[in-house]
């Protein structure tokens, strides 16, 4: 029998509806398909969308097998496959690249239409390949980073060097790139503008750094969480501001900080409804644009009519518009080049049997990013 055909009962961290404990369980991995390969998961991260998953956003299909953060080897590939081999090192993508369709090739968007991003939580065929005592699991998009294996289409992975430091890959491959992109290819931040960041999490400080990058000449860091302050630094911000310490508004605050005028991007990436209107609202009127990267639960936000009337642009973004393959693939050279201060996201580790402790850890507030060792 060739290892291709044989099914896999390994670990994996399952969300069983909204509301109910994340446990970890035996599962069954089915080989691949034709065009899908299997990967052995090397290491994990958490990011916001698996927390607000198991609240039932943007998935609603239970059972479901969460982690969208990650890097792993491929174990084994369907027939039709001729681009990656067994020992590969991939970080798997939750949106694809075809390089061809009317969004691709117009290089305004990474919403490729060929392989969108998976909200069914099923494989391009609308089929799984997990199962857990004969009943199906979901997937969270295209991606179960949290199993020891998971099966993917191919146009769903990324090939990356076999020696990138593997916590690092597992932080590009979500959260970090997406503030990353949101500056490099949403916003395209020109050399000298004020830019403002909302949240310095992971994200956020993505946001920092890729702003940095472009030029920007002032990054202005907004969070309540004092330790952010120090983080902020080492990425790149010019100032902080915590809104905790006024009883002015965020927005007033930047304001305050760029001659009254606004800052010329803002990033949304907390999530939280009431800093939308605040995010565009912080930028400068006729011309400020705020690209909104944050993910929380709520499906319709609050927004102030005169934030938006007064001729600013508010933008969303999927994975910060970076291209699944040509921008993705350059983040993680970068990476790997240690042009980024990635170890500054890494605060904490835990065992895939710990899953549940990455949860209670990411509450505390010197935490940035959990690891997650697989077995
Ligand atoms: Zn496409
Ligand atoms: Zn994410």
């Amino acid at each position: 029998m060739s290892k291709t055909s044989e099914i896999i009962t390994c670990k994996a961290a399952i969300c069983w509806g909204i509301g109910k404990p994340v446990t970890v369980e035996e599962i069954q991995v089915d080989p691949p398909k034709a065009t899908e390969v299997r990967v052995k998961m090397l290491c994990a991260s958490i990011c916001s969308t698996d927390i607000s998953s198991t609240k039932g956003f943007p998935h609603t299909n239970f059972p479901i097998a969460l982690g969208h953060e990650g890097v792993g080897i491929i174990e084994s590939v369907g027939d039709q496959v001729t681009n990656l081999k067994e020992g590969d090192v991939v970080i798997p993508t939750y949106i694809g690249e075809c390089q061809e369709c009317e969004n691709c090739v117009s290089e305004k968007t990474n919403l490729c239409m060929t392989y969108p991003v998976r909200w069914t939580g099923l494989m391009p065929d609308n089929t799984s390949r997990m199962s857990i005592r004969g009943e199906r699991i979901y997937h969270i998009f295209s991606c179960a980073t949290w199993s020891e294996y998971m099966v993917s289409d191919a146009n769903y992975v990324l090939k990356v060097d076999p020696t990138i430091d593997r916590a690092h890959a597992s932080f590009i491959s979500c959260g970090f790139s997406t503030g990353f992109g949101a500056a490099w290819k949403e916003a395209k931040v020109e050399s000298g503008s004020t830019v403002a960041v909302f949240g310095l999490g992971a994200v956020g400080l993505g946001a920092v750094i890729g702003s940095k990058m472009q030029g920007a000449s002032r990054i202005i860091g907004i969070d309540t969480n004092e330790n952010k302050r120090a983080k902020g630094e080492a990425f790149g911000i010019t100032d902080f501001i915590n809104p905790g310490d006024s009883n002015k508004s965020a927005s007033e605050l930047v304001k305050e900080l760029s001659g009254g005028m606004g800052a010329d991007y803002s990033f949304e990436c907390t999530g939280v409804s009431t800093l939308l209107s605040e995010s565009l609202e912080a930028t400068k009127i006729g011309t400020g644009k705020a690209i909104v990267i944050g993910v929380g639960i709520e499906i319709t936000l609050p927004l102030g009519l005169f934030a938006i009337l007064l001729g600013r642009t508010l933008k969303g973004s999927v994975f910060g518009g970076l291209r699944a393959i040509s921008d993705l693939s350059i983040l993680a050279d970068k990476g790997h080049k240690k042009e980024f201060p990635l170890q500054e996201l890494f605060t904490h580790e835990v065992t895939l049997a710990d899953i549940n402790k990455a949860f209670e850890l990411l509450k505390q507030p010197n935490c940035v990013k959990v690891v997650i060792n697989m077995p």
